[in-house]
């Protein structure tokens, strides 16, 4: 799921904006240039939408490290497991000289029984720490204690992405369906979900990192023809869980790898 709903919140962001810059106009004050406030006042960098900043990401023209935030409503962590999965698929396809560092938080649980994307962009809004800066960029995850708004019987939505940095993944919802007998293993399950957002964010599929040969599923939106790739939209829709238990882990395919290559990645 990306930029597809964006349109939809894309009036709520604004008006978020348009709010928060008149009240800093009202009660800022002159002071000292400082070179991290300037280079990205109100955290403008990471306010852009899905794919935007999928060069910045994959190469090192302009910021050699990355550093992840990973913030979860407490009680719905990710599994170590999927930590440390996470940092070697991003140490694999990304060119980050200076290295990716991850930063671990909870915040209270906020306890609704479902999130839009505004309502996950809020969260943030109120909660996130780490912006992009010199040298630095910075990414946003959120494990939510609910699941997606639009969840349909058939079609449960795992994770989303809805800005140029930042990304939720539910993991209520992952929990329901791993763990169990006949079920996949939670941080497998929380693996590819969390990679796949991650690729929608590094411009995949034709999302801000062009195709290199044309394989978009333009019926499902930003997603790869491939029912195998990483990049198929039922990855992130409860349709991957069968295939998961069966033991198939989806990995990027050879078109969405040569894609990101192209566009300065690994
Ligand atoms: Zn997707
Ligand atoms: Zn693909």
């Amino acid at each position: 799921m990306n930029v597809g709903f964006l349109s939809g919140i894309k009036k709520v962001l604004f008006l978020a904006v348009v709010c928060q810059s008149l009240f800093l106009a009202g009660c800022e004050e002159k002071e000292g240039a400082d070179p991290k406030k300037d280079f990205n006042p109100n955290g403008v960098l990471n306010k852009k939408n899905v794919g935007e900043s999928a060069r910045d990401l994959l190469s090192a023209e302009k910021f050699t490290k990355v550093i992840v935030e990973i913030q979860s409503a407490q009680g719905f962590e990710p599994t170590s497991q999927a930590v440390t999965n996470l940092k070697n698929f991003m140490e694999q396809r990304l060119n980050k000289p200076g290295g990716i560092i991850l930063k671990q938080s909870s915040i209270p649980a906020p306890g609704k029984t479902s999130y839009t994307a505004a309502d996950i962009a809020a969260i943030e809004d109120r909660n996130r720490k780490e912006f992009t800066r010199p040298d630095t960029m910075a990414i946003y995850f959120f494990f939510a204690d609910s699941k997606y708004a639009e969840d349909k019987d058939n079609a449960k939505v795992l994770g989303v992405a809805y800005r140029n940095t930042s990304m939720a993944l539910f993991e209520r919802t992952i929990r329901d369906l791993s763990g169990g007998i006949t079920q996949p293993e939670r941080s497998k399950l929380e693996t590819v979900v969390w990679q796949h957002e991650l690729a929608h964010i590094l411009g995949l599929v034709n999302a801000g990192t062009a195709m290199v040969t044309n394989h978009q599923d333009a019926p499902h939106g930003r997603h790869c023809t491939n029912s195998n790739c990483l990049m198929h939209y039922t990855v992130e829709t409860g349709n991957v869980v069968q295939n998961l238990f069966g033991g198939n882990m989806p990995q990027l395919d050879a078109n969405c790898l040569n894609d990101l290559r192209a566009n300065g990645g690994k």
